[in-house]
């Protein structure tokens, strides 16, 4: 087990300890909680949740090193493997499983930096493509204007369709899905083409931050149908998925390793491994009933 696991795990031990402690005298007394007790209560239940959450996250990175181990050791050097980016966070389920808090985000960048170097991640072709599409877009010094959506259904000669004849927004969406902005991902139907509309996605040179994101010739503007949290949520993720990438296409050709990339875009994303200013802290986003949880299963 990871150090820091242990570390985590003894940490919500000792505040879950602190927690009955509380409940457990008010019980002995056989009366309900005061308020101060209430309000040190939900401060510990609240510190509770978040370490659960570290917690998951941590055995999460564990469980994914242990893979990749296991699918070299099984599938030798000559397996290709046809893919490995985050999946965009299109609902609560897939926020949850999303990178959480900065710290998270750093970890992977750095995790994932030193498999693209130790070469532990070059049967995964996408990591070939993306630093390869680096390179390229630096040798021919290619616009962005010339970057279409990642999914390419930007594109007015790319049609998604079932075998029904719907017409769909994307390829990886049903006639009956609706999108976060309410609108249905049923666009039409193949037998009257002049009618399907496009009325969910936003492209990328619309969104706030991809114009000036250095990530953009990598990344293509992530999914054209996120928005709100969701939205912000999947391009975090993007942007520490593809920024070894970019990391490793910079040390391939100049042979140096960067480690801050100035511009005019996000502050805090300008530090890529946390070698300057360290994580930045921030709140978890998921939230996880632990107490209730350990309780039933104690009993
Ligand atoms: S990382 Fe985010 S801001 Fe940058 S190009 Fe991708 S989606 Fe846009």
């Amino acid at each position: 087990m990871s150090k820091q696991l242990r570390e985590l795990q003894a940490r919500k031990a000792a505040l879950v300890k602190d927690a009955r402690a509380l409940t457990d005298i008010a019980a002995a007394e056989q009366r309900d909680m005061n308020e101060e007790e209430v309000s040190a209560f939900e401060a510990l239940k609240a510190r509770i949740e978040a370490a659960s959450a570290a917690i998951d996250r941590e055995a999460a990175l564990i469980a994914e090193e242990a893979h990749m181990a296991m699918r070299c050791e099984r599938f030798s050097k000559d397996v290709k493997i046809g893919e490995g980016a985050f999946i965009d966070p299109y609902d609560e389920g897939g926020l949850s499983a999303t990178l959480q808090t900065h710290q998270d985000h750093l970890r992977f960048r750095a995790m994932d930096f030193k498999e693209l170097r130790q070469g532990l991640v070059s049967r995964m072709t996408i990591a070939q493509q993306h630093i390869m599409d680096f390179v390229q877009s630096i040798q021919t010094a290619r616009p962005a204007s010339s970057v279409g959506q990642k999914c390419s259904m930007d594109r007015p000669d790319h049609l998604a369709v079932d075998l029904h004849g719907n017409v769909l927004t994307c390829q990886n969406v049903s006639a009956k899905a609706i999108a976060p902005n309410g609108q249905p991902h049923h666009i039409g139907q193949v037998s009257n083409l002049q009618a399907v509309k496009m009325r969910s996605a936003t492209h990328w040179s619309q969104r706030s931050d991809c114009p000036s994101c250095p990530m953009l010739q990598i990344c293509k503007g992530s999914c054209m149908f996120l928005e709100g949290k969701l939205w912000d949520a999947g391009c975090d993720a993007a942007y520490s998925d593809n920024v070894p990438f970019l990391a490793a296409a910079i040390e391939f050709m100049t042979g140096c390793i960067p480690y801050y990339i100035d511009g005019d875009f996000r502050e805090d994303r300008k530090d890529i491994f946390g070698q300057i200013h360290g994580a930045v802290a921030n709140r978890p986003r998921r939230v996880i009933p632990i107490l209730a949880y350990e309780r039933a299963t104690a009993a």
